[in-house]
C-alpha cells in the first residue's frame, strides 16, 4: 500500500483555528525553510504573492516534526482541541 493510500485511511476533523502558529519574523530570515521538506503531509509551502512560508493545519498528522526540526524555534505547536485532529485507522 502506498503512503498516500495509508494517509487516506485516516480521518481528520479540522478546527477553524490553527493549532500551529509560525513566528513570521523568524521565518522571514530562515535560510533553510526545512519545514517544507520535513512535513510528511506536505502542509508547509511558500505563498507565491508574498514569498512567506505558510502552513495549512488541515491534514496535520500531529507528528511534531516541524516543531522539532525548525532551526529558529519559530513553530508554536499544540495538540488540537479535544474532539478535533486526526483519528488513526488501521486497515
Ligand atoms: S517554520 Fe522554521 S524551518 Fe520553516 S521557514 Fe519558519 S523558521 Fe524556517
Ligand atoms: S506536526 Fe507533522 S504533519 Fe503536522 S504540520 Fe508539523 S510536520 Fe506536518
Amino acid at each position: 500500500m502506498k503512503v498516500e493510500e495509508k494517509l487516506a485511511l485516516n480521518a481528520i476533523k479540522n478546527h477553524d483555528e490553527s493549532h500551529i502558529v509560525l513566528d513570521e519574523e523568524a521565518c522571514a530570515r530562515c535560510e533553510t525553510r526545512i519545514c517544507i521538506r520535513a512535513c510528511p503531509a506536505g502542509l508547509y509551502s511558500v505563498e507565491p504573492a508574498t514569498n512567506k512560508v505558510i502552513v495549512d493545519h488541515s491534514g496535520c498528522l500531529e507528528c511534531g516534526t516541524c516543531m522539532v526540526i525548525c532551526p529558529l524555534d519559530a513553530v508554536t505547536w499544540r495538540y488540537p482541541d479535544p474532539g478535533y485532529g486526526i483519528r488513526y485507522r488501521h486497515g
